[in-house]
């Protein structure tokens, strides 16, 4: 480590998706938020032209040193280094290949901190590679506008870690703002930021994390891609995005029955998400509630990603008094969010709380996130 004195420090926040789930890889639409748990990066100069990382999580500290800059160029992740290491020297390795000519990349220190806990569905793996993205960015003159950045993070999750993630969290990452979404339509890849207005409606977003991890959440995912792909084929489009509501009686007709509640929720969800954005902007917050709860039915019945745990936390913040809830994720587990009145917030946490218990599940972690400004530099 250098004594340095650190050049600045730049961080990224992880993000929850209000709504639009499973529609990323049918080319259709979210509505993300940044969150108030942030990843930062300190970064110290070097004389030399090696990069090293640092971290402190899960109570370990891990560093790595890699070589050079040469080196990292041509392979992002030797097969020594830790897994986590793979998402900063990712980001560098894939900033590196989108860096125009006239960047000036140079040894560095990077030492991480993070608030976003690991695995809990709000994407610290967005956090961490936008952090690193908008610091080596701006110390390496490579000019990269944010959304280039997005890129640069995914880049990094598909190729580096190996990881088949869509752009989704990375755009709430880079681009979110204060008491405000992120609305990304999956095929153009333009954005909107649509103000959420929680703040003056005095409502709060609970996260309710059921700490349910389930095995077969993998194959789940490539089973509900495969049905959507199915469904699409059996309607002659490109996309599910391509189909509207109006064509799902024709869809009944030509797939069968698993199939068909497959595609009708992503062509519903996709139509809930343009609706939650058009009711934001004309009545604000406070009338989402019905759609959030259309959102986690059609999951729970339709795509069937639901767990006991994540209908419980939703039943269970309803009857103390949100104005809607949803499962939020991939599904077969994580987290749920509750849309709740402020002064209904330990009602709430009282409701779910003591449903969870009283079904014998484990309690779960419940916490508020405010939606927050995206990826910058702190000092
Ligand atoms: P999440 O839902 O939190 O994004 P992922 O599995 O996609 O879960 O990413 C988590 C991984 O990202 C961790 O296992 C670790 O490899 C890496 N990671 C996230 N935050 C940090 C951090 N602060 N320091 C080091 N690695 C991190
Ligand atoms: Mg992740």
């Amino acid at each position: 480590m250098t004594d340095a004195a650190p050049l600045g420090v730049w961080s990224a926040p992880g993000r929850v998706n209000l709504i639009g789930e499973h529609t990323d890889y049918n080319d259709g639409f979210v509505l993300p938020f940044a969150i108030d748990a942030r990843t930062a990066v300190a970064v110290a100069p070097r004389t030399d032209a090696v990069l090293r990382v640092s971290s402190s999580f899960d109570d370990s500290e891990a560093s790595v040193q890699i070589a050079d800059l040469d080196a990292l160029f041509a392979s992002p992740a030797p097969d020594s280094v830790p897994e986590w290491t793979t998402y900063p020297l990712g980001v560098a390795w894939a900033l590196l290949h989108a860096a125009p000519e006239t960047a000036r990349p140079h040894g560095l220190d990077l030492a991480i901190a993070s608030s976003v806990p690991v695995g809990a569905g709000l994407s610290s793996s967005a956090a961490i590679e936008c952090a690193v993205a908008v610091a080596l960015n701006e110390l390496w003159g490579a000019e990269l506008s944010a959304k280039d950045l997005t890129r640069v993070g995914r880049t990094a999750e598909n190729e580096a870690v190996g990881a088949p993630t869509g752009i989704m969290d990375q755009t709430a990452s880079m681009l979110g703002e204060a008491d405000a979404a992120v609305f990304l339509d999956c095929r153009t890849l333009a954005t909107e930021i649509v103000p959420l207005g929680l703040e003056p409606a005095d409502l709060e977003v609970l996260v309710i994390d059921t700490l349910v991890t389930h095995a077969h959440s993998t194959g789940g995912y490539r089973e509900r891609r495969a049905s959507c792909e199915q469904g699409a084929a059996a309607m002659d489009v490109a996309m599910l995005r391509d189909l509207a509501p109006g064509d799902l009686e024709r869809a009944a007709s030509v797939m069968d029955e698993v199939t068909f509640r497959r595609v009708r929720h992503v062509v519903t969800e996709n139509a809930r998400v343009l609706e939650t954005v058009r009711v934001l902007r004309e009545s604000g917050p406070r009338a989402i509630g019905e759609l959030l709860l259309a959102s986690h039915a059609s999951m729970r019945d339709d795509f069937e990603i639901s767990v006991p745990e994540l209908d419980t936390a939703v039943e269970a913040a309803m009857s103390g008094g949100a104005i809607g809830a949803r499962m939020t994720g991939g599904g077969f587990g994580g987290a749920a969010i509750a849309l709740v009145p402020r002064d209904r917030l330990d009602a709430v946490t009282d409701a779910v709380t003591a449903a969870f218990s009283a079904s014998g599940f484990r309690a779960p972690r419940i916490f508020t996130v405010q939606p927050s400004v995206g990826a910058h530099r702190d000092r």
